[in-house]
């Protein structure tokens, strides 16, 4: 039997008469990657400092191998085996990648010790195969200054496996990075899931359907959901909780790009292209400035990947104008996705799916030839 690595039982922390965590009963088995996300607000960061002993619970407790944490410090917590990754980089930047992960091998070491001792060839085999697993062989031996954003977040989840820790606490790894470093971090954490016990805070819906096997979902310091990225995203009190906070897209945006992105996903799955051209028509209809654009394509993205149902949305379309504009939209995304280069032919399910919603809009016929023609020569 593995057990639990880690539990909460009845978790309270007030802050003032206000309850950041509010009975929270959470627990998670050794050798497990579990993703925790939440509105902003929700109690993620209060959650991983009540667990590294920087804040202490007003009620409950947390056991860390079965162990009660309370009154531990966090000095100590480390100890036992609780790493924790801070959303900023942390590295020595006119140190190299090989000298920081030296360092984080000999935390009870001081510097100058490591710095102008040889490593013993135990900890030089370890360093080398850290450095494969957080991809920077190449770049070892440059000043970690010259690296890249995404690479310094490489560095430190590397430093932190440095120290043997038996629970790696991750709070929001890709926030600020490029969808190929976001990917890149990705990998990096399922990799290091084979052999370590994982707890991720992140917002970055996309990234979490790459790494989430199960997931919590935080709401007012209580847990509110749990369980499947796929149940999470369509579990209708989680959708409220999300999209009760994003004020910039009003309801009727969200019914259109709900009604594109369930005729999208009609088989199962929505191609990049796909979603890529969603974005960029909706954040166009929707805002003006570039940087707005930029702001809502990000929001949508999230919208999209709570992926939801569709029930008489389109009913609630009521004007001529955005029935075509709606068309246009979808006769766009069919398109696009009968371009990419994996599947280049329409898709029988989206195909069937854009006839059903071209039913539904109840255009006059020449005006859906007019959007399908005009759509198809630009
Ligand atoms: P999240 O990380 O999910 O965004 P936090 O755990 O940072 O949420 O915060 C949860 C709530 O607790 C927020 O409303 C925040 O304002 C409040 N909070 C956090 N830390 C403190 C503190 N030290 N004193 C008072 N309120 C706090
Ligand atoms: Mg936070």
């Amino acid at each position: 039997m593995k057990g639990k690595i880690l539990e909460t039982e009845n978790l309270t922390v007030n802050f003032d008469g206000f309850k950041a965590l509010n009975n929270l009963n959470f627990n998670m088995e050794v050798g497990e990657l579990r993703v925790v996300i939440g509105p902003n607000g929700a109690g993620k960061t209060t959650f991983l400092d009540t667990i590294t002993g920087k804040v202490q619970p007003t009620e409950g407790r947390v056991l860390f191998k079965g162990r009660n944490l309370r009154g531990v410090p966090e000095h100590q917590i480390v100890r036992l085996g609780i790493g924790r990754k801070f959303q900023t980089p942390r590295v020595y930047l006119n140190l190299t990648p090989r000298e920081n992960l030296e360092l984080a091998c000999n935390r009870q070491k001081n510097v100058f010790a490591t710095l102008f001792s040889r490593p013993p060839l135990s900890d030089r085999q370890q360093i080398l195969s850290l450095l494969e697993t957080i991809g920077l062989v190449s770049k070892a031996d440059i000043a970690a200054g010259l690296l890249s954003h995404g690479e310094k977040q490489r560095l430190e989840i590397g430093m932190l496996v440095a120290q043997s820790p038996d629970l790696l606490l991750v709070d929001e790894p890709v926030a600020g990075l490029t969808d190929e470093e976001t990917a890149q971090i990705g990998d990096l954490l399922l990799a290091l899931a084979e052999s370590h016990s994982i707890l991720v805070i992140e917002h970055d819906m996309e990234f979490v359907r790459q790494i989430a096997r199960k997931v919590t979902v935080l709401h007012e310091g209580s847990v509110l959901y749990e369980g499947t990225i796929e149940q999470v995203q369509n579990d209708p009190k989680v959708i409220e909780v999300y999209l009760g906070q994003k004020p910039s897209i009003n309801a009727q945006q969200m019914k259109m790009i709900r009604i594109v992105a369930a005729m999208a996903w009609a088989d199962g799955q929505l191609a990049p292209e796909e979603i890529d051209v969603m974005l960029v028509r909706l954040s166009q209809m929707f805002a003006s400035d570039r940087e707005q654009q930029k702001e809502l394509q990000l929001e949508l993205r999230n919208y999209i990947a709570a992926n939801v149902a569709v029930d008489n949305l389109v009913a609630e379309i009521d004007s001529d104008a955005e029935r075509e504009q709606l068309l246009k939209i979808a006769y766009d995304v069919i398109q696009s996705s009968a371009r990419s280069p994996s599947e280049p032919v329409i898709n029988e399910d989206e195909a069937a799916a854009y006839q059903q919603l071209v039913k539904m809009l109840n255009l006059p016929p020449e005006v859906v030839q007019r959007v399908e023609a005009k759509a198809t020569q630009s």
